[in-house]
């Protein structure tokens, strides 16, 4: 009951011009708690109209915005941080009940969604150009950055809150409009913070959120208006391609944040305390369903049996429950499929040989729920090694030396995250070098951070989000020849 209450007070329909509106078409989309499997709420599924007048409401709203001093977009952004985090527990509550993750994975969501805010509204005022002689002494280069463009943002399911916030608070600080177009399993913590900015004073137009059954034929809407030059996408590599080919049409510049199959180092003199606490953060943080989620554990011999007994007893001991419920460590997974698809991969490793030594099943209960899950012995040919598992799964691997260990963390399509752990830190630097990872965690189970470039290497993506290059996703260099 307290949920309908909460869930009713939320805006549920489209966001264009700065004003609330029901699709053209009046459809809805079910909204549904992957705890219970009940429909928490109904969304406007936007049209193809829709789409067109939220990108009339982001070029109406472009000229104002890029014209306004950045001092005073830069106090907005402060004031949507000071906002988001006066809501985060209702935030965080919304994103446990439309994703179903443990609400301190939720806080811990909101918190780092809201910084972006904080540190978008620190680099607004920092756009900087550049004056230098040129070589043959003939000119000067002057370089000066303008926004971008209007700015169509597509974002995933597993971060509702901060892949959104991730995206506007740059855009915002550049001086971009844009159109945000979030997951639909994930609706209404998009909407709830689009509120919050309004709130904040982002004037009208330069924020629109669309939701849609239609997501392929939207965005292409979207992208074949000229006036919108930059697409920002962050969800599965197999998408990521599909929007960089259409992106083709209209040479609009893209940043990809796609999927990753971060592998897991452990080497034998790694501190296995410190390697323990480091696995429970890369593997567990949102159930699994990370793109940064450790994917393949690779454990050298001397450490792997310690190393596998103290994961399982670790991943058996955590309370599996519903997303709202305080005390559960791991909440369910998004929706039916990614379940299946989970125990599809487990069966498949077990079939090749890999040995369970704790969950590898579902729980008896309603929604979408996996069981922590260890496998030891993974042979090399199973799918799990080269698929993202996006779930509470750890397969073990054992190696036994350092050109082992980088030749398999290296044999993937992917390079967006990987983890190292050893106590000789040159070791791990020179590891380091030779990964082909976008980021790198060296004896930590967790990178993220709004200062810090986050992205991949080879097919998890182009560009970078966050610290000074994620505003730089959203501005265009102009190069001035002049002599005075
Ligand atoms: P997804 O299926 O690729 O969807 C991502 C977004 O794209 C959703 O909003 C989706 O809308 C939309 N979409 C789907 N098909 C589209 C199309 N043809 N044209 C335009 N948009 C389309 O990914 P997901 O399942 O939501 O998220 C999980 C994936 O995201 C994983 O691979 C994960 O690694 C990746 N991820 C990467 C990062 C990173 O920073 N690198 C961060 C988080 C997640 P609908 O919801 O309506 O389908």
């Amino acid at each position: 009951m307290t949920q309908a209450l909460l869930i009713n007070d939320l805006p549920t329909d489209l966001f264009i011009g700065g004003q609330w509106k029901a699709s053209a078409s009046r459809q809805r989309i079910d909204v549904i708690d992957p705890s219970t499997e009940a429909v928490i709420a109904q969304v406007a599924d936007a049209t193809l109209e829709d789409a067109r007048a939220a990108v009339d409401a982001a070029a109406a709203a472009a000229p104002g915005w890029a014209a306004t001093a950045p001092r005073q977009r830069s106090e907005i952004l402060r004031r949507c941080f000071e906002l988001i985090t006066r809501d985060s527990d209702q935030i965080a509550r919304l994103i446990s009940q439309e994703n179903g993750k443990a609400l301190s994975d939720a806080k811990g969501e909101v918190a780092y969604a809201a910084e972006f805010f904080r540190w978008f509204a620190e680099e607004a005022v920092r756009i900087n150009g550049d004056v230098s002689r040129a070589p043959s002494g003939q000119a000067n280069i002057l370089v000066q950055y303008a926004p971008i463009g209007i700015a169509l943002l597509v974002t995933p399911w597993n971060f509702p809150a901060a892949m959104a916030t991730r995206k506007i608070a740059p855009a915002l600080a550049a001086g971009c409009t844009c159109i945000l177009k979030p997951a639909t399993e994930t609706p209404l913590t998009a909407y709830l913070i689009g509120k919050l900015l309004a709130e904040a004073g982002v004037p009208d137009g330069v924020v629109n959120i669309l939701t849609t059954r239609s997501a392929g034929k939207l965005c292409n809407e979207i992208l074949d208006d000229p006036r919108v030059r930059k697409l920002s996408f962050t969800g599965s590599t197999e998408v990521g391609r599909i929007l960089l080919r259409k992106a083709a049409d209209s040479v609009i510049n893209c940043s990809m944040e796609l999927g990753g199959n971060a592998p897991f180092l452990v080497f034998d003199d790694a501190d296995i305390d410190v390697a323990i606490e480091g696995a429970m953060l890369a593997k567990m943080r949102n159930g699994g369903e990370a793109c940064t989620a450790a994917n393949r554990f690779y454990v050298q011999r001397g450490i792997a049996e310690a190393f596998s007994a103290r994961l399982a007893e670790r991943m058996g001991q955590l309370r599996v429950g519903d997303g709202v419920d305080p005390h559960t460590q791991c909440g369910p997974m998004v929706n039916a499929a990614a379940v299946e698809k989970i125990a599809s991969l487990v069966d498949d490793a077990c079939t090749k040989g890999a040995r369970i030594i704790a969950g590898g099943n579902q729980p008896d209960r309603q929604g979408y729920f996996y069981n922590p899950t260890v496998l030891a012995d993974v042979p090399p040919d199973a799918d799990l090694l080269s698929e993202e598992i996006f779930g509470p799964v750890a397969p073990i691997v054992v190696f036994d030396t350092d050109d082992q260990a980088v030749a398999l963390a290296n044999a993937t399509e992917y390079g967006l995250m990987a983890y190292v752990f050893t106590r000789d830190l040159a070791r791990g630097l020179r590891i380091s070098d030779r990964l082909e990872s976008g980021m790198i965690g060296l004896n930590r189970g967790i990178v993220s951070d709004p200062a810090a470039p986050f992205g991949g290497v080879k097919q998890s993506g182009l560009g970078r989000e966050g610290a000074h290059h994620g505003m730089l996703e959203f501005l265009e260099a102009k190069y001035i020849s002049v002599n005075w």
